[in-house]
C-alpha cells in the first residue's frame, strides 16, 4: 500500500470520468473524503491517484420542479439539511441528515459519497429507495439512469464501482397521487451508524385510498432490500381509518424478509425484532404526514 498518492483536479464531470478510465482501478474519486480518508488509512482501498471532485460546482445543486427533485451528487449533507423548506421530501431527507455524523462532517460529506460508499447501514440509501429515486450515472459512453434500488450491488459495491460517476439523484413527483416518506433507525449513540433502519413511503389517491407503499430496509442484508410482502399490506386502506393491526402485520412481514447478521453491534434476532418496530413506526409517520389516522 502506498503512503502517498498522486492528485488531479478535473475541470468537468466528463473529464473526471475520462481520467478515471485512463488511470485505472488505482485511481479513486474523492468527494468529501470522509469515508475515503478512513478507507485509505485502514488500507482497505488502494489509492494511487486521487481524482478530486471538490471543485465540480455543477454537481452541487438541489433543484425542485413540478415533476421531480434533482439532487447533485456533490451536494453536501449540510446543504440537504438546509433544504427542508423547499419540499416535504426534502424535509424528510433533511431530518435524516440530522441523524448523520456531526455538523462539521456534514459540511463536507456529500450525498453522492454516502450512496457510492454503499454501507448497508447508510442513512440516506433506504429513503431514496423508498422515494423511488433514480441514479444518473456518467460513464465513458455517456449518461444512463438506473433505479436507486438497483444501484447497490454489495457491501461498498455499486453500479459505479467500475469507475463511472454518480452525477445526480432524481426523485419523481407523480402528478396523480400524494406521497410522503419517513425514516426510522435504531443506533447505539448519535454518531454511530444504524443497527437497523427502515424507510417507508405511502402514496394515496385523491379519494384518500392508499395506492402503494415502498418499504426499504437497511443493515439487514449486504444491500438495501425492499419487502414486497410488507408493501402489499396497506394497499386499498382508507387513509382516514388505518387499522393499526395492518402496520403490525407489515412490520412482521418485513422482518421475515430481512436477512440480518449478528455482529459486535447487535444480534440477528435483535435486528429482526427492531425491523418490526422501525417499519411500523415509519409507516405510521408517513400516514400522519399525509393527514391520515391510525386507529
Ligand atoms: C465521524 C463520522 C460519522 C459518520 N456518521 C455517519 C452516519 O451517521 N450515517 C451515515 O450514513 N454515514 C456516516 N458517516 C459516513 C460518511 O460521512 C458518509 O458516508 C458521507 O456522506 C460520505 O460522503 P463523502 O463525500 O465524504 O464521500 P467520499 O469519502 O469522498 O467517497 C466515498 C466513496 O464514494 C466514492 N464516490 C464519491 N462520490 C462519488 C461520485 N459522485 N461518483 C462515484 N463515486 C463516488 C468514492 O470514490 C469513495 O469510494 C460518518 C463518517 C464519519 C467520519
Amino acid at each position: 500500500m502506498r503512503s502517498q498518492f498522486d492528485y488531479s483536479r478535473p475541470a468537468s464531470p466528463q473529464e473526471a470520468v475520462a481520467m478515471r478510465a485512463r488511470l485505472g482501478d488505482g485511481a479513486r474519486f474523492w468527494a468529501g473524503g470522509t469515508d475515503m480518508i478512513l478507507m485509505w488509512q485502514r488500507e482497505e482501498v488502494s489509492l494511487d491517484h486521487c481524482i478530486d471532485l471538490t471543485f465540480l460546482d455543477e454537481l452541487r445543486f438541489i433543484d425542485v420542479a413540478d415533476d421531480r427533485i434533482r439532487i447533485g451528487a456533490m451536494a453536501t449533507l449540510a446543504a440537504l439539511e438546509r433544504s427542508a423548506e423547499r419540499h416535504p421530501h426534502l424535509r424528510t431527507l433533511s431530518d435524516i441528515t440530522k441523524l448523520m455524523c456531526t455538523p462539521q462532517t456534514r459540511s463536507i460529506a456529500t450525498v453522492g459519497g454516502n450512496l457510492c460508499n454503499a454501507s448497508p447501514a447508510a442513512d440516506l440509501s433506504p429513503a431514496f429507495v423508498a422515494l423511488d429515486a433514480e441514479a444518473v450515472i456518467l460513464g465513458p459512453d455517456g449518461e444512463r439512469r438506473i433505479a436507486m434500488e438497483d444501484f447497490f450491488e454489495g457491501v461498498n459495491h455499486t453500479a459505479v464501482s467500475n469507475g463511472d460517476l454518480l452525477s445526480e439523484i432524481v426523485i419523481p413527483l407523480p402528478p396523480d397521487r400524494r406521497v410522503e416518506a419517513s425514516y426510522r433507525r435504531i443506533d447505539r449513540t448519535v454518531v454511530d451508524i444504524a443497527l437497523v433502519n427502515a424507510s417507508a413511503s405511502v402514496s394515496v389517491d385523491a379519494g384518500s385510498r392508499v395506492t402503494g407503499t415502498r418499504i426499504a430496509l437497511g443493515a439487514v442484508a449486504p444491500v438495501i432490500i425492499r419487502s414486497g410482502a410488507a408493501e402489499a399490506v396497506l394497499v386499498g386502506a382508507d387513509l382516514n381509518n388505518v387499522d393499526s393491526g395492518l402496520l403490525v402485520k407489515a412490520g412482521e412481514l418485513a422482518a421475515a424478509d430481512a436477512k440480518p447478521i449478528s455482529d459486535v453491534r447487535a444480534s440477528a434476532d435483535y435486528r429482526r425484532a427492531m425491523i418490526k418496530v422501525m417499519v411500523k413506526r415509519a409507516l405510521n409517520d408517513s400516514i400522519t404526514k399525509l393527514g391520515g389516522t391510525v386507529t
